[in-house]
């Protein structure tokens, strides 16, 4: 036991302190800036090589509910198209994550979540949160759980996953809903009590991602159901997960 007390004292405090001062490695891709002045196609090329058709042309833009980060709009744009690493990407409107040049990160860091009172009230203090991986390839599902984790550690701001959706204020959705997937996310979310809220986490969950086209999955739950947060990425670091949640909680 004293050996354990021991390794705990070397440990120290692991959590990171200040997380809304915190950074991440210059090669993360975050926000994009985009110059169409500096491409000789008005971005053409970076289009036709997108895998999710999140580029869109006349003007440039990217619709972070679609990008999936891979990196190769950037290689093809002449400079047109730069990944930023920041990582404040979560919106409470789905259009404020389609990016034209016009848009500043500041801007959008300023605009893109809106902080409501009610909300704040209800559950400012308190969130609880049941997971549905709806078809999900695991990438979100293990960012979700490494922002519990002494690091990241949610819980401090009293943010946690719960297990069942009896328990849960709300619905945290990865993976593009996949057919047999459906009718469970669609039980879960109406387990949950009211009042509720409903976030799409990665592209897959925002826009269908990489499966978009695929005739294996099943959407019409997001035509029934509002979603109030849309956390991009594929997957979202943990930083972006939590920072939307607190500016979403007006914490
Ligand atoms: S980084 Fe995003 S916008 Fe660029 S090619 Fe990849 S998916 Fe498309």
């Amino acid at each position: 036991m004293f050996d354990l007390l021991k390794l705990r004292i070397r440990h120290g405090k692991q959590a990171i302190p200040d997380i809304r001062k915190a950074k991440v490695m210059e090669a993360f891709r975050g926000f994009p800036i985009i110059d169409e002045t500096r491409s000789w196609n008005g971005g053409v090329g970076c289009k036709e090589i997108c895998p999710t058709g999140a580029i869109d042309v006349n003007p440039l833009r990217i619709d972070l509910g679609k990008c999936i980060f891979c990196g190769e709009c950037e290689k093809f744009s002449d400079g047109a198209i730069k990944f930023s690493n920041q990582y404040r990407l979560g919106s409470s409107k789905r259009e404020s994550l389609v990016i034209a040049s016009s848009k500043i990160f500041e801007e959008f860091d300023n605009t893109a979540i809106e902080a409501k009172k009610e909300i704040h009230k209800l559950f400012g203090r308190s969130l609880k949160l049941r997971q549905v991986s709806a078809g999900g390839c695991n990438g979100c599902e293990l960012e979700l759980n490494a922002a519990s984790n002494v690091n990241f550690d949610m819980g401090r701001f009293g943010i946690d996953f719960v297990a069942s959706p009896r328990h849960a204020d709300g619905v945290v959705i990865t993976g593009p809903i996949s057919s047999n997937m459906a009718p469970a996310l669609k039980d879960a979310y109406n387990s949950i009590s009211e009042p509720k809220i409903v976030i799409a986490v990665g592209a897959c969950a925002i826009s269908g991602g990489l499966f978009a086209d695929s005739n294996q999955i099943n959407r019409k739950f997001f035509d029934e159901v509002p979603v109030n947060l849309f956390i991009p990425g594929c997957p979202p670091h943990p930083f972006t997960f939590i920072h939307a949640l607190l500016d979403f909680l007006g914490k």
